[in-house]
């Protein structure tokens, strides 16, 4: 059988591609090695811009909305930031993923779970994938496969830049959930070149220990960070996931021939907050796009890397720079927090994704 598109990895890159690309017509199939719904090791906190993203309404897989930030430092003080709208929501990703995916099939594209994808031969008449299963050919394939992506790893292209982030979640009673409900928190001194965050779904809240650097025992953060935020004697925690944050903010070449990455596979993630899902779906979107303008407008496909290049990563270069500067003055720059004014503003509109780096 043969495709013009086929995506492996339906995250949300390789879904969010799909659906663009079979609402303009073409003909798509779309591999997961994981039968849907699946675990994602991921916070689940999506950012107001992320939310805009989307075409069509996501609030049924919304866990919360949520107006105000509260920053911590060291777990001991906070501030507040406060949105009219809201600063961002939280998501399952077991439920936001399998979601996204219906969408696309709801488009026409075809989906095959629970189907590794195991080789890819580039032929001079289509791109062969073959699965434990089947072997199909088509004229273009999207490496949506995440961190560790296979396609990268096949074409020579894959990200160099990996950290380590951990995160479990603790299931909590009613009179927590109103204690939680409200704010995406985030605790900046507690782990080095990084921060801990906790965010609330109905159930349970998600906490986890971010960092750009290579801490020898990250868990050990995650324990200090339950204990010093009063969770440590929870009977219902559940098992704790670590999981690769690539970071971005390198110029990478990210195709060969008819073949793109995008998302993850790419190294699209936020190196300031760890944020990945908003670049995930912008670059499925984005590689959609230009495989799109290929065919119908004689477009070269090079126009990928040059427009994540300008959009994604010249902001990810600063956020670097932002990065270094509040994982190394932290203190500094919570005080600097505290006063009203641009700084403030500028971080609150940095989580929304408001103005962005
Ligand atoms: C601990 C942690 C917390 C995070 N928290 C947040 C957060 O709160 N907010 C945020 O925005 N981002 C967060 N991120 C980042 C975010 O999870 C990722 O950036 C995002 O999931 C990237 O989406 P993707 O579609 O590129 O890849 P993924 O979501 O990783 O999807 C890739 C898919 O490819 C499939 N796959 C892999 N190999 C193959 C193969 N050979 N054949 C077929 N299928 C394959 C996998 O099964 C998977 O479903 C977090 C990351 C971690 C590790």
């Amino acid at each position: 059988m043969t495709y013009d598109v086929a995506i492996i990895g339906a995250g949300p890159a390789g879904s969010s591609a799909g659906y663009e690309l079979a609402k303009n017509g073409l003909k798509v199939i779309l591999f997961d090695k994981k039968k849907f719904p699946r675990f994602k090791a991921c916070g689940g906190g999506l950012s107001l811009k992320a939310y805009r993203l989307f075409d069509f309404n996501i609030d049924n897989v919304l866990e919360k909305k949520i107006k105000t930030a509260r920053i911590f430092f060291n777990s001991s003080k906070y501030l507040e930031l406060k949105q009219k709208d809201y600063v961002g929501f939280t998501v399952k990703r077991e439920k936001f993923d399998l979601f996204l995916a219906e969408k696309a099939i709801e488009k026409g594209v075809e989906f095959r779970d629970n189907c590794q994808v195991t080789s890819i031969e580039n032929q001079s008449d289509g791109i062969v994938i073959s699965t434990e299963k089947e072997r199909i050919s088509s004229r273009f394939v999207i490496g949506a496969d995440g961190a560790l992506s296979t396609t990268a790893r096949f074409f020579g292209m894959e990200y160099p830049d990996k950290k380590v982030s951990i995160i479990t979640e603790i299931e909590i009673n009613d009179s927590e959930c109103e204690l939680y409900n409200d704010f995406l928190c985030f605790d900046f001194g507690i782990i080095p070149g990084g921060y801990g965050w906790i965010f609330p779904c109905k159930d349970r809240l998600s906490i986890g220990v971010y960092t750009v650097k290579h801490p020898k025992n990250i868990q050990m953060y995650l324990e200090v960070f339950i204990k010093k935020q009063g969770f440590s004697d929870r009977k219902r925690m559940f098992t704790r996931r670590g999981a690769i944050i690539p970071l971005g903010g390198r110029r990478q070449n990210l195709i060969k021939d008819r073949i793109i990455l995008a998302g993850d596979a790419a190294g699209l993630v936020d190196p300031f907050l760890g944020e990945g899902i908003y670049y995930a779906v912008k670059s499925g979107k984005l590689a959609a796009k230009c495989i799109f303008d290929f065919l119908n407008r004689d477009i070269s496909l090079n126009k990928y890397n040059e427009t994540i290049y300008k959009e994604i990563v010249i902001p990810f270069q600063k956020a670097r720079k932002i990065s270094w500067f509040v994982f190394n003055f932290t203190r500094l720059s919570y005080n600097m927090l505290k006063r009203k004014g641009n700084f403030q503003d500028f971080v609150t509109s940095i989580i929304t994704g408001d103005r962005g780096y």
